[in-house]
């Protein structure tokens, strides 16, 4: 027989509605309620943007861990997250009453699978499925730097650390700056007890960010973004990282590729080698893509490289390296690719038939007749799933060729292509679409994949 769970699960919710609804009498249930019950009411009162109550919730949490798991914040560093962290007690009270907190992991990153707290297996030694192993050594390194004399009966292994999970976005904002600064002092309070654990750390500008990045231990970071710096900013910091998983850099500035600050750079690159992802954008690499990729590990996994006027001789290197040579994801798009020889691009589709799953071509100068010619390198790629080609100037008579072709791979399932250009009003690079044109074009490609029995495969467009 199936339970009907329905209507006591609205019973408890109108309760913790109700609850709530007053600030000072929720706070004050805190000290009696069942600890179970911490969990709907700490996920009602994040929802329903109660600060004050979560602050005293952070306070006075029940269990060894909390997590944001798949809560959604509305701003990336909303005022609720700054709430949760002055919530957060690093040296609890000695006079404590009956229920002391044992909060010792906070963790407030997004999108994660996690639960609001980790099962507890043991009440004596509880355990968090995202604690983190550096916790410990960061710990004993700000202790050192901060000459913080300890006594006997609080030696490093009756201590256990206090852990911040957070992901850290530097965009300038009021807001962000905020969120920051309540970090800072609480670390500045904490006397090494707190460990800042940033694993994603992503920086648009450097303005404002010395004093949290002086006292973040990078050891931690797997994944970097940053966009707007100079080269000798970005590779101060990567002096400092230990490894990544991922490295993305936006609009990059830097005077020359020759000398010192690009070597130093290259160096601290290569000693990433369990690096899967580079997103170059922005970053002006003319004949000198095959410096930076020969430091990298081989098999990289995602490789992006928009805006980066990557010539011909970048793209020889491109199809015979090692590191490219097993990659899932390559985007390209915005480099023009106006030359003769289109070898060396079909040489890498080939090389890439067996693993590439997403490639991006859009606004490439490609022509009829270059699609044309890397048109069966690119029927080769099995395991493609997304291919984007928009904006380039293509006929009508090889679009269909080229969907006919793309047909025949069965995993590919979105095609996003270039509106052809006899649906351009007047001149081409002026991008004015006849819309009743693209519609027809439209029908004849759905006409197309119906026939071949290809309902999954969604092909689209879009003006650039
Ligand atoms: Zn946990
Ligand atoms: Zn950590």
């Amino acid at each position: 027989m199936k339970m009907d769970r329905k209507e006591p699960a609205t019973l408890l919710a109108l309760a913790i509605q109700s609850l709530l609804s007053n600030d000072s009498a929720a706070i004050h249930a805190l000290g009696e309620i069942p600890r179970e019950l911490f969990i709907p009411l700490f996920t009602a009162a994040f929802k329903g943007g109660h600060k004050k109550t979560l602050t005293e919730m952070v306070k006075t949490w029940p269990f060894f861990c909390l997590h944001i798991g798949n809560l959604s914040v509305q701003k990336p560093h909303g005022e609720l997250l700054k709430a949760m962290v002055d919530g957060l007690q690093i040296l609890p009270a000695k006079n404590c009453d009956s229920r002391r907190p044992k909060l010792r992991i906070l963790d407030l990153r997004q999108d994660t699978d996690c639960r609001t707290t980790c099962p507890a297996i043991s009440t004596k030694s509880p355990v968090c499925l995202y604690s983190c192993v550096n916790a410990k050594q960061s710990m004993l390194k700000i202790e050192s730097i901060n000459s913080i004399v300890t006594s006997e009966s609080e030696t490093q292994s009756s201590r256990k650390a206090m852990e911040l999970l957070v992901d850290l976005f530097f965009d300038g904002t009021l807001k962000e700056r905020e969120f920051i600064s309540s970090i800072v002092n609480k670390i500045k309070q904490s006397l090494g007890f707190l460990h800042l654990c940033c694993r994603d750390l992503q920086i648009d500008t450097f303005y404002d960010c010395e004093d949290i990045l002086s006292i973040l231990d990078l050891v931690c970071i797997d994944n970097l973004a940053i966009e707007q710096a100079s080269l000798s900013e970005v590779t101060t910091l990567l002096s400092r990282i230990v490894q990544l998983d991922s490295l993305s850099l936006t609009k990059i500035r830097f005077r020359s590729l020759n000398g010192d600050i690009f070597r130093n750079f290259l160096m601290h690159l290569g000693r990433m080698d369990h690096l899967k992802e580079l997103n170059l954008s922005s970053f002006c690499l003319t004949n000198h893509l095959e410096k930076l990729l020969r430091v990298l590990p081989p098999d990289l996994d995602f490789l992006y490289l928009p805006f980066c006027e990557v010539s011909p001789r970048d793209f020889t290197f491109l199809s015979q390296c090692p590191q490219t040579s097993h990659l899932k994801v390559l985007n390209l798009s915005n480099n023009p690719m106006y030359w003769e020889d289109f070898e060396p691009f079909q040489t890498l589709l080939e090389n890439l038939s067996g693993t590439l799953r997403h490639l991006e071509i859009n606004n490439c100068l490609l022509t009829d007749s270059t699609m044309l010619v890397f048109l069966p390198a690119l029927s080769h790629c099995s395991k493609l799933r997304l291919l984007s080609f928009a904006s380039n100037p293509i006929t009508m008579p090889t679009l269909m060729t080229i969907v006919q072709h793309l047909m025949s791979l069965m995993e590919l399932k979105y095609v996003i292509y270039p509106i052809p250009v006899h649906c351009y009003e007047g001149c081409y690079s002026q991008r004015q679409v006849d819309r009743q044109k693209l519609g027809e074009v439209q029908t004849q490609l759905k006409m197309m994949l119906q026939l071949a029995g290809r309902d999954d495969m969604r092909c689209m467009t879009y003006a650039w």
